[in-house]
């Protein structure tokens, strides 16, 4: 089909022929003329219809909103439309009827409840503001995969329908595989740690990961987005160089690509210098406790700790060496320092973006990690016979592309900077 864009008329020549596509936004009927606000993902136009030019005027003027249109006719650069252009159509073709009233506003002034949003997301997405947020995400996504392909990283896909715990945790959604109880898989990590034992050098996977948290927070979703990455012969500092490197890129995508209109709305993003900060766990301790707040070695910072640590920071910081206690049964210990491990989270303010780490090579050291954390080596034979036969050492991350966006986007909830949520109560749609 010819088309051109809304946002790309106004590089066209006055008086050319062009035809545009999109919803009705609004329509207005006078005496003589009517007018119609035309709108596509790149903007609005208005259009110009006049009764000897166009048979179905009556039709049009009374058209439901969000109606889905063809229009021909003849561009007017005319600075005096809201648009800056308009087409005095000489064709308006109905292509689909919306049914009315709508389900959800796309102009309303006051914002509809984010579960009618949610309900009908469908229209929900047509407002300019949240159609931006996923082309934000998809811009994102392409500058971190744009660094870490140049770095020799191959894309691989590992199964999501997996019969063991990556974490032996709790946090999981069984399935009924045949005759067999399964899991979805929390992360890919075991995974992407095997393709190390086979050679594959440096791996990353962009895939979905479950976690049936019960907690319904506003950084929590039960389906989330998770970048991950592996690589051989490689520590936790490399892994964290990746990182920052990594974001910076995505971040510089999105500035070329969606800056412009990021702007418009107010939001001027910076490209983050690299190297990130960095302070390790102990260091924050010592510093909250020159505030008077208790954190107790050992245990998880709480929002409340990170909020106060952040505060340090201008925007993204890593916290490194954590104590094992907090960290999983893979994570390699500091050597002469085991209390504490070669790890890190890459944080922003009090959100945690990233937790990553160089892992246990070792199988032995691996199997003693397994028990000290009361888990059963045996129900991981599958992934640990990968380290009997020779495994590199390696290090990686896993980054939640939905906390990265809902971070650069300053977004309240992490519902928003996801399609369609899945939490506690919300399956549908
Ligand atoms: P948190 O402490 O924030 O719950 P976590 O430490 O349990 O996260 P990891 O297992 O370290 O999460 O997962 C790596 C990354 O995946 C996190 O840093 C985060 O960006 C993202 N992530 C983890 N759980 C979720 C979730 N339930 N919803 C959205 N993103 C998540
Ligand atoms: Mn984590």
């Amino acid at each position: 089909m010819e088309r051109t864009l809304i946002r790309d008329l106004k590089g066209r020549k006055d008086g050319e022929e062009v035809t545009a596509y999109g919803w009705l936004q609004e329509s207005r009927k006078l005496k003589s003329v009517s007018f119609l606000i035309l709108r596509d993902h790149t903007g609005i136009l208005q259009v110009t219809l006049k009764p000897e030019n166009i048979g179905n005027m009556d039709e049009l003027a009374t058209l439901n909103r969000e109606s889905v249109l063809a229009v021909r006719g003849q561009l007017k650069l005319n600075a005096g439309a809201r648009s800056g252009v308009e087409i005095l159509a000489t064709e308006v073709k109905i292509l689909n009827r919306a049914e009315s009233p709508l389900p959800l506003g796309v102009i309303d002034p006051v914002e509809a409840d984010f579960d009618t949003r949610l309900n009908n997301r469908f229209i929900d997405t047509r407002k300019p503001d949240k159609n931006l947020i996923f082309r934000v995400e998809s811009s994102l996504l392409w500058g971190i995969r744009k660094y870490i392909m140049s770095q020799g990283f191959v894309e691989v896909h590992t199964p999501k329908i997996v019969a063991a715990a990556t974490e032996g945790g709790a946090d999981l959604f069984r399935v009924q595989y045949f005759e067999k109880n399964a899991f979805l898989n929390q992360s890919p990590q075991l995974y992407k740690e095997m393709l190390m034992s086979g050679g594959l050098n440096r791996v990353f996977e962009v895939g979905p990961a479950f976690r049936a948290e019960e907690h319904n927070t506003v950084r929590h979703l039960n389906e989330f987005t998770s970048i991950d990455i592996e690589m051989s012969f490689a520590d936790h500092n490399d892994a964290m160089s990746m990182l920052e490197n990594a974001v910076r890129s995505g971040i510089r995508e999105v500035i070329e690509v969606n800056g412009a209109e990021l702007r418009e709305k107010g939001k001027e993003l910076q490209l983050p210098e690299v190297p990130f900060p960095r302070i390790t766990y102990r260091e924050c301790i010592t510093y909250l406790a020159s505030k008077g707040i208790e954190a107790k070695f050992g245990e998880d910072f709480s929002p409340d700790h990170l909020r106060e640590i952040g505060k340090m920071f201008k925007d993204f910081y890593f916290i490194t060496e954590w104590p094992s206690s907090v960290r999983a049964f893979y994570t390699m210990p500091k050597p002469g320092d085991e209390e504490v491990t070669n790890s890190y989270d890459l944080q922003y303010g009090e959100k945690e973006i990233t937790s990553g780490a160089q892992r246990v090579h070792d199988p032995e050291m691996l199997e003693k990690r397994f028990r000290q954390k009361g888990l059963d080596p045996s129900a991981f034979e599958f992934y640990i016979r990968a380290f009997r036969y020779g495994m590199p050492p390696h290090a990686g991350w896993g980054l939640g592309l939905e906390r990265l966006l809902m971070i650069l986007l300053d977004l309240p909830n992490i519902r928003e900077a996801t399609l369609f949520p899945r939490d506690r109560t919300r399956i549908v749609p």
